[in-house]
């Protein structure tokens, strides 16, 4: 029997997201838009965030010089500081990581299909992802849940 797919909540809500992006962009320009957009936009808001932590971290940097501190205040501060330093390493990684998947997806933005090729496009996402609100999807769901199990309140 083939193994079925996971179904915690994690999962399902992938699994309908995944679903809603076929459905809402099923093209291939489409898809492309969408993926540029959300890289753009994930560049764009890490970006600033990175830019924010330097800049305070410049400050927290320079108060720790001018303010004398208790020793324990002193550690604990050591302590923030490490820790921010380690968010400010890691986001500067994630930036690099994103300049170099939109190099690659500059690559995969350059294709254009001709409109036929859409138009499959287009069909295949309706088998794919079909509306689960579409009228013959919700009777077939309704067939399918009554089981032995799931009686039917009927
Ligand atoms: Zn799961």
């Amino acid at each position: 029997m083939p193994e079925e797919p996971c179904q915690c909540p994690d999962c399902q809500r992938f699994y309908r997201e995944h679903d809603r992006l076929i459905r809402e962009f099923p093209t291939l320009r489409t898809q492309q838009e969408l993926n540029w957009a959300a890289l753009q936009s994930f560049r764009t808001l890490s970006g600033r965030v990175l830019e924010d932590l330097q800049k305070q971290h410049g400050a927290t940097n320079h108060e720790t010089l001018s303010k004398p501190l208790s020793p324990a205040g002193a550690a604990e501060g050591e302590e923030t500081m490490d820790s921010l330093q380690q968010v400010i390493a890691d986001l500067e990684n994630i930036n690099a990581h994103l300049f170099s998947i939109e190099a690659l997806m500059e690559r995969v933005f350059d294709v254009k299909v001709p409109e036929d090729i859409e138009q499959k496009f287009r069909e295949l996402a309706g088998e794919l992802a079909p509306d689960p609100l579409n009228a013959d999807r919700l009777r077939l769901n309704r067939l399918l849940h009554q089981t032995p199990d799931l009686p039917d309140k009927n």
